[in-house]
């Protein structure tokens, strides 16, 4: 073991330092847009996986808008100590519209500059890697994006860090309200997170035992629905439909609006919201986050930039930071049947 160390510290030393982007010695580490449970461990991890390289690190607080007021502070091992548990984002998260203007990306790369962050990893969404993308081609900012969103809906990684946690707090929810939907005899529409994606709606709806899912990707066909409904209405008094909310009629209410009559069930809707961004993340979480976080303070030290640090298959994998966003990841079709088959 002492003997491992001594050799990862050769590794670093001499193989990191002589061989690759020597002039990086203080990167910069920031969340962007939505938090997602996760950002803390990953954030832990960027930090540690820094120090353990000889850099020194700086935590920009509010994403892009806290770049652009210079709100840094300084980050040590110990200032990471028990977050690796706690779900939002120590360092805060905001959307800012002055960065996305070309004065507000000067002012952030001015602040940079002046701070000496020779590198930054990005943790957030497909709105933080555009931002990203731009810093890095008007600026020339060297810059690893860690995908830190509950949606996961990014290309170039199977799992984005909060998306397991966010879909077992969904999964928990409804467990709760089979237990009310099934001694009420009572249909349930229930709204999941997922603005252009179903990814949360359709595991959600597998792992929950749901009877219907109803996703942005395809077009709700009413009266294939009410058909459906009225075919479980035959043999089963209660039942669940997950609607992601954006689902082409509008989310849980206005589909629940278009159903007629509910198929004569007693409908109630509930709406998940925002409790399925909180709490504390899965360990499965944890470990992408973990594993992400070292992986983008390598990706910097070997001198990639623009690129996003993903898991393909549980290997590490990276992707330009422009495919992300403009390449679409789809639903595992799969699943789709899957759902389909284990809902009659
Ligand atoms: P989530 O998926 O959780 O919503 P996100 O990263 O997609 O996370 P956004 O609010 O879309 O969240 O983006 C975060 C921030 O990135 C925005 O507030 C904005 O400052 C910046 N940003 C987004 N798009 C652009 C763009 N086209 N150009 C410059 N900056 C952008």
């Amino acid at each position: 073991m002492h003997f491992k160390r001594l050799l990862n510290r050769f590794e670093t030393e001499f193989v990191n330092v002589s061989f690759s982007t020597n002039y990086m010695k203080k990167i910069g580490v920031f969340t962007s847009g939505g938090d997602a449970p996760g950002m803390n461990a990953c954030v832990r991890a960027v930090v540690r996986g820094a120090i353990y390289n000889g850099l020194e690190v700086v935590g920009i607080q509010y994403g892009y808008e806290g770049m652009i007021e210079g709100r840094f502070v300084d980050l040590q091992a110990r200032s990471v100590s028990n977050i690796i548990q706690r779900g939002g984002t120590i360092l805060r998260t905001a959307r800012s519209e002055q960065f996305r203007t070309p004065e507000g990306r000067a002012r952030a790369a001015g602040n940079l500059k002046d701070a000496d962050i020779d590198g930054l990893v990005a943790i957030g969404g497909d709105g933080t890697f555009q931002g990203a993308t731009r810093l890095a081609e008007e600026h020339n900012v060297a810059i690893i994006g860690v995908p830190g969103t509950i949606d996961n809906d990014l290309f170039g990684t199977d799992y984005t860090i909060g998306y397991d946690t966010a879909v077992n707090t969904a999964v928990e929810a409804i467990d709760k309200i089979r237990d009310t939907a099934a001694s009420h005899d009572r249909l349930f529409y229930v709204e999941v997170m997922g603005r252009d994606s179903g990814f949360i709606a359709l595991d959600v709806g597998i792992t929950s035992g749901s009877e219907h899912i109803a996703v942005p990707e395809t077009q709700t066909n009413i009266s294939e629905l009410e058909e459906a409904l009225a075919g479980s209405k035959r043999h089963k008094s209660s039942a669940i439909i997950i609607v992601a909310e954006g689902e082409e009629s509008g989310g849980a209410l206005s589909l629940a609006e278009r159903i007629k009559d509910a198929a004569g069930y007693d409908y109630r809707i509930c709406v998940l919201g925002h409790i399925q961004r909180g709490g504390t993340p899965t360990a499965r979480d944890r470990l992408l986050a973990s594993r992400l976080g070292v992986a983008a303070v390598d990706a910097l030290l070997e001198g990639q930039s623009g690129v996003m640090v993903g898991e393909i298959h549980g290997k590490i994998s990276f992707t330009p930071l422009k495919e992300t966003w403009t390449k679409r990841k789809s639903i595992d079709k799969d699943l789709w049947r899957l759902a389909s088959i284990l809902s009659t």
